[in-house]
Order: C-alpha cells, then sequence, then structure tokens
C-alpha cells in the first residue's frame, strides 16, 4: 500500500518518515536493508549510512540468533503476513552491553508489479516501557497476590480462631447450664460478689435480686460458715485451690442443700486486685446417699458389735476352762477363736467410727494418762495378737498426755497392724514413744514393702489403698481414722518410708501440762 503509493524511493522515505511507527524495508535473500525511518534508526541506535544498502545481519548481527531473520525469509517465500506483540528483542550496544527492547512488529510482504515477492515492509512500534511497567506490574500484583493469600489465610486463622473460643465459651456455657452449676466471682479486695442466677437459686434467692457474699455467708448452716469463711480468707490470701463442701439453709425456700464449691484465685492483669472466681454444685443428692449409706453402716456395725460381745464372752469363760482340764488342742483352738474375733471387733469398730466421723458424731473423750502405761498394757494383747511378727516395744518413760485413750489406742493398733499386714513374716515391728519438743511422739516401724512417695500424700484420705498387685485385703479406712482422731487431739501423723526397705509411722500429741 504504502509502498505502492511511492512513486520512487525519496517519496518512500518521506512517507514512511511520517508514520508513528519504526519502519524499515527488507529486500532479498541476504535481508538488505532498503529504506529505513528515523524511529527506526533511533530504536536501532544507528545512523542511516550504517543502515542502508546493508544486509540486517551486518548492520545488527546479535539478531542472528533470535527469530527475525527467519521470519522474513518465511514472509518472503510464502507471503503471508507476521504480526507479533510484545516481542523482546535484544541489541547489542557499542561498548558490548545488552539493551532488551520489547515491540509489536509487522511483517508484511512486497511485490513486484509482475507479483514476485521481493522483500518486506517491517512495522515496528516500540513498546518496552509499557512491557516493562506491565511485568513490573505482574510482579508487584503477584507480590500482593501472595501478600493477600496470606492475609487471607491469617485472617482466616483468627476467624478459626475466634469461633473456637466462641464454641468453647458456648461449650462451656452450656455445660453449666446443663450441669446446674452456680458461678461466682468475687473482687479481692472489694470482696463484691458476682454469681449467676443457678447460684442465687442454690441459695434461695431470687433471680433478680441483690446477692451479696453476706448474704451467701449468712445462708450457710451455723456449724460450717466460719470455716467457709475462712476457707474463702485463706485462698484470697495464700491463693491456691478451694474446694470445701457445706450445707445451706434456702433463704425463701427454707430448703437444705448440701453444695461443693470449688473455685481458685486469678490475678487481674492490672496487678492491683484478684479474681476469686468458681463453681458451685448441688450435691444434695450424693451427700444424701453418703449419709444414708453411712447410718447404715453404723446401724449394722453397732448390731454386730453386741453378739460379738457375747461370743467374746464365752469364748474367754471356755478358755479358762481348757485350760484347767489341761486340753492344749481345745486351748489353743479357741486363743485362735480369741484372736480373730478380736480382729472381727477392731474392723467393726473401724467402720462404726468411720460412720460416726461422716455424720460428726464422733466423740473424743479426753483425760489424763501416761503413754508408758498405754503402750505396756497394749504390749502383751499385740503380741499374741501378731504372732507371726517379732514385736518389739521399747521402754517407754512416763509421758503424761490428756487424750481419749482407747481411741489412741486403735490408732497404734492400726499403725502395728498395717505393719503387721504390709512385711513379711518374721520381720521385726518396732514400738516406741518418746518426747520432744513439748510432744509425745509415737513411732511404728516396720521392714515391709514400704511405700512409693507417690502415694503418700494420698494415704490417709478415705479409702485411699494402694494399688499394688499382691492380694493384701483392706478397705482403706485404718489410716483416715487414725488420722481424724490424731487430727481431733491436735496432733500430727505422718510417715516416713522407703520402697523395699520398710516404713515409719508417727504420730504426735501435745504433752499434758
Ligand atoms: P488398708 O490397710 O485397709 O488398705 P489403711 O488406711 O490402713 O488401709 O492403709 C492405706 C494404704 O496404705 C494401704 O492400702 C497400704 O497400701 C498403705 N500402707 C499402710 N501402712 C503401710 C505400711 N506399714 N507399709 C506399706 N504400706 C502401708
Amino acid at each position: 500500500m504504502i509502498v505502492e503509493l511511492a512513486e520512487n524511493e525519496q517519496q518512500l522515505e518521506q512517507i514512511i518518515n511520517i508514520l508513528p511507527a519504526a519502519v524499515v524495508i527488507i529486500r532479498g535473500n541476504d535481508l538488505v536493508a532498503e529504506s529505513i525511518n528515523n524511529t527506526n534508526l533511533a530504536y536501532w541506535d544507528k545512523t542511516r549510512e550504517e543502515v542502508i544498502g546493508k544486509p540486517l545481519l551486518e548492520i545488527l548481527p546479535e539478531l542472528a540468533s533470535q527469530p527475525f531473520p527467519g521470519q522474513l525469509r518465511q514472509v518472503m517465500r510464502t507471503g503471508e503476513v507476521i504480526d507479533v506483540r510484545d516481542s523482546p528483542v535484544l541489541f547489542t550496544n557499542a561498548d558490548g552491553s545488552k539493551r532488551e527492547t520489547f515491540v509489536d512488529y509487522t511483517y508484511q510482504p512486497l511485490t513486484d508489479r509482475n507479483g514476485l515477492r521481493t522483500g518486506v515492509l517491517v512495522m515496528s512500534y516500540e513498546n518496552t516501557q509499557r512491557v516493562l511497567s506491565r511485568k513490573l506490574l505482574e510482579e508487584y500484583s503477584e507480590q500482593m497476590q501472595a501478600m493477600n493469600e496470606e492475609l487471607t489465610a491469617s485472617n482466616e486463622e483468627l476467624i478459626a480462631a475466634q469461633h473456637t473460643i466462641e464454641e468453647s465459651r458456648t461449650a462451656l456455657r452450656l455445660a453449666i447450664d446443663a450441669a446446674e452449676l452456680g458461678t461466682w466471682y468475687v473482687h479481692s479486695i472489694s470482696r463484691q460478689l458476682i454469681s449467676n442466677a443457678r447460684l442465687k437459686e442454690l441459695f434461695g434467692y431470687y433471680p433478680e435480686e441483690d446477692f451479696t457474699l453476706e448474704q451467701a455467708l449468712a445462708q450457710i448452716t451455723d456449724e460450717y460458715r466460719e470455716s467457709v469463711n475462712a476457707a474463702i480468707e485463706a485462698a484470697i490470701h495464700h491463693g491456691g485451690d478451694y474446694d470445701i463442701t457445706y450445707p445451706v439453709t434456702g433463704f425463701h425456700d427454707q430448703r437444705q442443700r448440701w453444695v461443693r464449691a470449688i473455685g481458685n484465685l486469678q490475678p487481674d492483669p492490672s496487678g492491683t486486685f484478684a479474681a476469686f472466681t468458681g463453681l458451685v454444685m448441688d450435691i444434695t443428692e450424693q451427700k444424701t446417699d453418703e449419709l444414708r449409706k453411712n447410718s447404715f453402716i453404723g446401724m449394722v456395725s453397732h448390731e454386730l458389735k453386741t453378739p460379738l460381745t457375747s461370743l467374746n464372752g464365752y469364748l474367754q469363760v471356755l478358755q479358762i476352762k481348757a485350760r484347767n482340764s489341761g486340753d492344749t488342742f481345745v486351748s489353743g483352738a479357741l486363743d485362735q477363736c480369741v484372736k480373730q474375733v478380736k480382729r472381727m471387733t477392731n474392723m467393726i469398730n473401724g467402720f462404726l467410727n468411720v460412720s460416726r466421723l461422716e455424720s460428726g458424731k464422733i466423740h473424743i473423750d479426753k483425760q489424763q494418762f501416761d503413754m508408758a502405761d498405754l503402750i505396756r498394757d497394749m504390749t502383751e494383747e499385740t503380741k499374741t495378737l501378731y504372732a507371726t511378727h517379732q514385736l518389739i516395744f521399747h521402754p517407754v518413760e512416763p509421758t503424761m498426755v490428756n487424750a481419749d485413750r482407747e481411741k489412741i489406742g486403735q490408732v497404734i493398733d492400726n499403725l502395728v497392724s498395717n505393719a503387721v499386714k504390709y512385711s513379711k513374716s518374721g520381720s521385726r515391728v518396732q514400738v516406741a514413744c518418746v518426747q520432744m519438743e513439748g510432744s509425745a511422739r509415737v513411732s511404728v516401724r516396720d521392714e515391709g514393702m514400704g511405700i512409693d512417695k507417690n502415694d503418700i500424700p494420698r494415704l490417709f484420705e478415705r479409702y485411699y489403698r494402694v494399688n499394688n498387685d499382691n492380694k493384701i485385703s483392706g478397705f482403706g479406712i485404718g489410716l483416715y481414722l487414725s488420722a481424724e482422731i490424731i487430727e481431733r487431739h491436735n496432733g500430727k501423723i505422718w510417715t516416713e518410708s522407703e520402697p523395699g526397705e520398710g516404713s515409719t509411722f508417727y504420730f504426735t500429741l501435745p504433752l499434758a501440762n
């Protein structure tokens, strides 16, 4: 078209020079540059003299390794039009450095008047800046995309975390509701109480009513009020876990309920106060069951005691008769019977005491007596009862205490029977009593299996038994009862033990002054 419009070379040059594109006409197999406009010269960074009449690869040898010479020849051969967008073109500068450019170009075949293809009109628009900016933009947008993805991911994580928190809050709320738990919060300084409706209900208040700590304490029965208050104060001042069971009388409904309150102290982030918070549950049913069970055990034990006492009486009479008749077999058999009856009596006394303890009816009957006497009195009986072991009672100095003689005797008996039970027959069990630091200290030492240090803190709990494989029978009440009895005398009870070596159980009683 343009080429056909031009009547001669000069005109052609004029025409191509006003075009906005870079234009060059390439002719013949050697790809000789025939005409070129200024835009193209500027693009190639060449002078007209360096270009006109010269083969393309002489002008720009660097193009040899690029697709253009091949494409130009292809256009001349086939007559097709080649149209390429954003093609990279690499030039070598005079100083040897590289210049990367981008162009949109069209190769248009040129034919002579006879229809023979003689050359190619090359029109190119350099768009290096546009392509580079676009590339930059693409890179940015990739980075943005990555950042966005990261942001989305962390956003999703945040949302998920929030969901989890929400869910666990809801789950907790549901659990609290389902379990009908009272919740409370006490401000460590102002003692302000915040509670839920269920807590108010447990104390016999209506949900919309005000409910203060004093009002709560007022509904606790008289015997427990002081100790609950003391436990709250202790928890607020010293921290630690709070777990306490007590009875309350409903304010409006006057209903008796047993509740268990658990909680702990949590410092406020401000550091100026702490929140004493926790839960209260209604354990009336459980407690009633327990009381019922205890009174049943108490009743049965009590009923069993009467026939056992008379059995024991008959056995003793028979023992005397057998001794007098010189029948050693009968006499020996009767000794065994007496021993077994004594064991049974001890066991039943244990049950009776637990049930009395639980119902708050254990009675401590204090009197002044000498520990030396008690231990001497126990020696003979104990030695016959536990004939399988070497029982050694160390001599005791006169040691006056003010205590329940029978119950202290029971404690010593419990410790000795455990020492025998948990050690090999023939081994030694030593009982001693010494005075130290204003107390009488009794110790019972054995050479038995010993106790793992993890079990020691729990030994004195009710029904606690060490889970050892051997089949030693027991109920886990001996040490619990002993500890309760000693505690009621303001004494201490503890153990020192080495697994495989043996144990020593100690208790102290204040000396009588
Ligand atoms: P019981 O002997 O009926 O199980 P106790 O309350 O008397 O209950 O004792 C609790 C647990 O303490 C026992 O089950 C036993 O594992 C452990 N124990 C008590 N005394 C000894 C001891 N002298 N040596 C080793 N273990 C002992």
